[in-house]
């Protein structure tokens, strides 16, 4: 294993070959695997013990690297893709969008700009524009795929203030002396994230009965603040409960000031694609950009976030990165994915979704994320009809939330624990003013009602 030649690594022999095919068949294996072990975390004094010291200066080989991952590492990841995975928000990516992933590491495509992966930017360009034609976002919106909601969140808030900037010097206002962006209290940590990078501040409106952001709350809010608000956001789809806020009479406040009108739906606005979901998403159309992450309910792998954009030149003007080395990338009109957010170099994070969405086209995934929000509203329903369970909430989208009658949070935890432990299901404790409480978040179409009763019945 010792370095023979500068190009060991790189040429075509009988080792990398072998190196290969051993990853491939390791890869196959895994996408193909029946049943998805789910799996669990190791403490780090475990891992030390079976894992450690795989870094040597004459390297283990191909081998031995990848027995080690596969018998010790992999098992100490949870399986995001496993049925019983109903924590946080899951990952179901479908087989042809997780398998093309490795073609794109195979391809070696540079994603950030036009002259260097014309192909792999026109094919992402295809779903952004599909995406943005479902979300009624005019003609000439476009985006990017970037790492995931939080970057979404971040790029389009620096695009918003980078546009407030230029219209009070356009209008000869001094700029205030602190940005403020308008969100409810029920919106993402990202955003509060985006504004502490941003040195911003966020003022919250209030939500109504329903947990929504309405007009009237954020119309206040906005008189009150005057010019210093240069962004509302509403959430399509709050990643605890799935509530989408009243986007259409947010839009029309935030549009009627002129103010930047940003949705976050990194979770939620899948459910647009839904014909029947489609309504309680009105307004996205007055959206300034929007987002919507591919690896939570779009079937996608991790990571990709689709950002959209209804002007996306307001976009290369807030983030293109000038440097004299890509003066000949900036200095023509192409359409660099690279210039429309904080980034420069990018996978081309677009295309496993892309292919996935050719292979089968858009109807199997109106039907995929239908079959969804339709187990929710099932399995919100069996839950309503058991002795000491109950809901918190109605879902809306594909997050159920529900209480176990007379259990404390360290009940819930050790209950949590076991699930995971016995290896049926990952299903983490939330909480909801102050209350602990389940939930259950479905993306998976291989989560089934029996799979969910089957956790319900170890709560009698
Ligand atoms: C998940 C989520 C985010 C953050 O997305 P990441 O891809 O995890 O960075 C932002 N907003 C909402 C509503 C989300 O559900």
């Amino acid at each position: 294993m010792s370095a023979t030649s500068p190009a060991q690594m790189h040429a075509i022999s009988d080792e990398t070959r072998g190196t290969v095919d051993d990853v491939l068949d390791y890869a196959r294996r895994r996408a193909l695997y029946q049943d998805v072990p789910l799996d669990k975390p190791m403490t780090p004094r475990d891992l030390a013990r079976l894992a450690s010291g795989s870094i040597t200066a004459g390297g283990i080989g191909a081998r031995r690297a990848i027995a080690l991952f596969e018998n010790v590492l992999a098992p100490a990841c949870l399986s995001t893709d496993h049925p019983g995975y109903l924590s946080f928000i899951p990952s179901a990516p479908s087989k042809a969008a997780l398998a093309f992933d490795v073609v794109v590491s195979a391809s070696a495509v540079y994603g950030g700009s036009w002259m260097e992966g014309a192909g792999a930017v026109f094919a992402e360009n295809e779903v952004l524009h599909w995406l943005a034609a479902e979300f009624g976002m005019p003609e000439g919106s476009g985006g990017v795929f970037v790492q995931g909601g939080t970057i979404g969140n971040l790029s389009a808030l620096v695009t918003a203030r980078d546009a407030a900037r230029r219209r009070s010097r356009e209008a000869g206002r001094p700029d205030p002396a602190r940005w403020i962006v308008v969100c409810s209290a029920e919106a993402h940590s990202s955003i509060a994230s985006a504004a502490a990078v941003m040195d911003v501040d966020v003022a919250t409106a209030p939500v109504d009965a329903g947990g929504r952001l309405r007009g009237d709350a954020v119309a206040r809010v906005l008189d009150d603040l005057g010019d210093a608000v240069f962004a509302v956001v509403a959430t399509a789809g709050t990643t605890n409960f799935g509530i989408v806020d009243d986007i259409a009479s947010v839009g029309v406040e935030a549009n009627a000031r002129e103010v930047w009108f940003h949705v976050d739906g990194a979770y939620g606005l899948a459910a647009m694609l839904v014909e029947s979901a489609r309504p309680a998403f009105a307004g996205v159309e007055l959206a300034d950009s929007a987002i919507v992450d591919p690896h939570k309910w779009l079937f996608a792998p991790f990571d990709a976030c689709a950002l959209i954009y209804r002007e996306p030149a307001l976009a290369l003007s807030a983030h293109t990165q000038k440097a004299e080395y890509l003066d000949t990338l900036t200095d023509k009109p192409d359409w660099n994915p690279s210039d429309l957010a904080v980034q420069l170099t990018r996978r081309a994070r677009g295309l496993p979704l892309w292919f996935s969405l050719a292979t089968h086209g858009t109807e199997q995934y109106r039907a995929t994320i239908a079959y969804g929000i339709d187990l929710a509203r099932r399995i919100a329903d069996e839950i309503e009809s058991r002795d000491g369970l109950s809901l918190v909430r109605d879902p809306q989208l594909s997050v159920v939330v529900f209480r176990r009658e007379g259990w404390s949070a360290a009940d819930y935890a050790a209950w949590s624990d076991r699930l995971l432990d016995e290896q049926h299901a990952f299903v983490v404790p939330s909480s909801h003013a102050g209350e602990p409480v389940l939930r259950f978040a479905i993306v998976s179409p291989l989560t089934t009602f029996e799979l969910l009763t089957g956790i319900l019945d170890t709560l009698a």
